[in-house]
């Protein structure tokens, strides 16, 4: 007789909701939207990472790990999984409140981006990439603030 090894993942979740995303601490994994679900036999969750090639893959993977170890779920794997791939639509709600509160406009298809600082919409893109690869350079026309706009994928 097999046993399926019952994962909680309300429990795990909570802990996957303290790993900050490496390149913007205000974010957490969960917000970004990379946490895709879990899977028994063996128990693991799946995650998708953000940016094909982007270095703070490795880094999120490593600190999911420590952060599921430290918790006590050793037993739970992390399984990555590359298809279909993470999109910036994945961010959550939470996660787009507090990219603005962190100053970075959060991604959208429109061809404007709002300004985190004073919210106008009369902004305009300086340059592509910003301070990240994942991030472009934008400058507020009406407060003169510059600022980062999270790149659509
Ligand atoms: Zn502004």
């Amino acid at each position: 007789m097999t046993t399926l090894a019952l994962i909680d993942e309300a429990a795990i979740l909570a802990v996957l909701d303290t790993v900050p995303d490496p390149e913007i601490p205000a974010l957490s994994i969960t917000d970004l939207g990379i946490v895709r679900g879990f899977a028994v036999d063996p128990p693991r969750v799946r995650i998708s990472p953000t940016y094909t090639g982007c270095p703070a893959t490795v880094a999120i993977e490593q600190a999911i790990r420590d952060a599921l170890d430290s918790a006590g779920f050793r037993e739970v794997a992390v399984e990555r999984v590359l298809f279909p791939p993470w999109t910036t639509e994945w961010i959550s709600e939470r996660g787009r409140q507090r990219l603005l509160a962190y100053g970075i406009a959060p991604p959208s298809p429109s061809a404007t981006a709002t300004c985190p600082q004073c919210g106008s919409a009369d902004t305009e893109e300086v340059s592509r990439f910003g301070a990240t690869p994942c991030k472009a350079q934008w400058r507020c026309r009406s407060c003169l603030e510059p600022f980062d706009r999270f790149k659509c994928h």
